[in-house]
């Protein structure tokens, strides 16, 4: 069957001024093959020719829409839910799911505490929805810093619901899908610490996410930085279907109608040698690889 969807304008600001590539020629070409294969598939032990091949097979008809005036850049038209949750199981959540370490005093989740304090009362929070949570790091340290009896996660691997449930040190609410979660649950809170890239429909999902907030409430986020030096530098795109830089940021508070409370960007500049050192990795610096942003919803 022939595809004539052709990709017309940016999903977030509708600006025509764009760019598109061909996502399936896009993942070929870059260095996923290379580096996802030979890595973190030879880590999982698994068929890495099978695996590849399904996950190429998923992004045909695709493609990777960028926007000239924000930079936002998201797979047009989106990407099944059922593959690509299927996809995402396949290589993370299974792997991954042994222990819930990194836990509550990992350095990423330490810094993005910190960040939040600097920027929210967290104090006053007193519940939460963590969104692609696996370990539920930052979730789980907000929850025991404020005492807090439960706190809600949307996590479709499974094994981490029973690790929840033997290892939390706060009770653990787990829902599969986002779309489960009851509307009238609202929260002070919602967070995801790298959720938001992997969304089949990023607008379905940061609506519903806008929704879960109480009035008053909080959302935060932290993603890749996907500036234009990273998009220059053709670096592996990962399978993502949503990117974001800085500048779109504003344009999801205006969209949404939210405050925008603070963007800044983390740890190393593409290209630069320091990434190696763990101490930087979470240093505040101007066009550093993660973006981490605080939307209030009035
Ligand atoms: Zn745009």
């Amino acid at each position: 069957m022939s595809n004539f969807f052709t990709p017309k304008k940016c999903e977030l600001c509708n600006s025509i001024s764009i760019k598109y590539r061909d996502y399936y020629e896009e993942l070929l070409s870059n260095k996923l093959n290379s580096i996802i294969k030979k890595s973190i598939f030879k880590v999982l032990n698994r068929d890495t020719e099978n695996i590849g091949l399904k996950t190429y097979n998923m992004y045909v008809g695709h493609f990777l829409v960028k926007c000239l005036d924000c930079g936002f850049a998201s797979i047009q038209p989106p990407l099944r839910e059922y593959d690509l949750l299927n996809f995402f199981n396949s290589i993370y959540t299974q792997s991954k799911g042994t222990v819930l370490k990194p836990g509550i005093n990992s350095l990423r989740a330490v810094s993005q505490y910190d960040y939040l304090i600097r920027n929210v009362p967290v104090k006053g929070i007193n519940s939460l929805l963590e969104f692609g949570a696996a370990g539920a790091a930052i979730g789980r340290r907000i929850a025991s810093k404020n005492n807090m009896d439960s706190m809600s996660v949307v996590e479709p691997g499974l094994n981490w619901h029973r690790l929840y449930e033997k290892y939390s040190e706060v009770h653990i609410t787990p829902y599969s899908s986002l779309f489960d979660v009851p509307l009238k649950a609202k929260y002070d809170l919602f967070l995801s610490s790298h959720g938001l890239q992997y969304v089949s429909n990023f607008d379905n999902y940061f609506s519903r996410a806008v929704r879960l907030v109480k009035k008053g409430g909080f959302l935060f986020f932290e993603v890749p930085n996907r500036d234009d030096n990273w998009f220059k530098m053709k670096l592996n795109c990962g399978g993502h279907t949503v990117f974001f830089s800085e500048k779109s940021i504003e344009n999801i508070a205006k969209k949404y109608s939210l405050r925008l409370i603070n963007s800044a960007t983390f740890g190393a500049i593409y290209g630069a040698k320091e990434i190696k050192l763990r101490e930087n990795k979470f240093t505040e610096q101007i066009g550093g690889r993660y973006l981490r942003f605080i939307l209030e919803k009035p």
